[in-house]
């Protein structure tokens, strides 16, 4: 009786819902599947590494000296930075508990500037040390930006001016989950996973 009311169109999207049903079931599966022990990472990112030394070289040649305070950072430190201004002593310099930062991950570094030869850090984003009228600072940002880096400075609530991170598409939640990116920096996992997006986007504009 159903399908018998049911036009042309009708039928097509009867099918669609046959379709979309096991397509969701099995995006579904692929979005929770790595919950398996995926070990934590305890080290810096092959390419992220690559990147920060790239990084440093080539702010030199701009008369840049630009040092890495931070990078890999386990979740137990995490926990121990997330305390602090909270159940410790100092200011608030985090709202990511362990496993919640890309630090944790080995995809995140922070950085700060150095006069040439001189051990105080300068974290003065207006200083201009090479002298050519434009921010040290925002030299380094552009450059970190061309290597891949997304800057913290960016973010429109928390603004992390010395954090530069490379997430690789992959979200806090898709690393939890144990999804990690390859060698390469292309997650696996969630290459399927954006060819299903993209298949959904493609038939939702017919
Ligand atoms: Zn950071």
């Amino acid at each position: 009786m159903i399908r018998m009311k049911l036009n042309k169109k009708g039928k097509w999207l009867v099918t669609l819902l046959f379709l979309i049903v096991p397509i969701l079931f099995i995006f579904n599966s692929l979005e929770t599947q790595p919950t398996k022990k995926v070990p934590m990472p305890t080290k810096l990112n092959d390419l992220v590494e690559a990147k920060s030394k790239q990084l440093v070289n080539e702010a030199a040649r701009k008369g840049i000296r630009v040092v890495i305070t931070d990078d890999f950072r386990s979740a137990k430190d995490q926990n121990a930075l997330y305390a602090q201004g909270r159940s410790s002593d100092g200011n608030v310099v985090t709202n990511a508990r362990g496993g919640e930062s890309y630090h944790n991950y080995g995809l995140a570094i922070d950085f700060a500037l150095a006069a040439p030869g001189g051990e105080q850090l300068i974290w003065d984003m207006d200083y201009d040390g090479n002298g050519n009228s434009k921010s040290d600072w925002k030299e380094v940002v552009e450059i970190a930006k061309n290597l891949g880096f997304e800057w913290g400075g960016d973010w429109a609530k928390f603004k992390d001016y010395p954090h530069l991170q490379m997430s690789f598409g992959l979200t806090i939640n898709d690393l939890q989950n144990g999804v990690r990116p390859s060698k390469n920096g292309v997650p696996t996992n969630l290459a399927m996973k954006d060819k299903i997006v993209k298949f959904f986007k493609e038939i939702s504009n017919i």
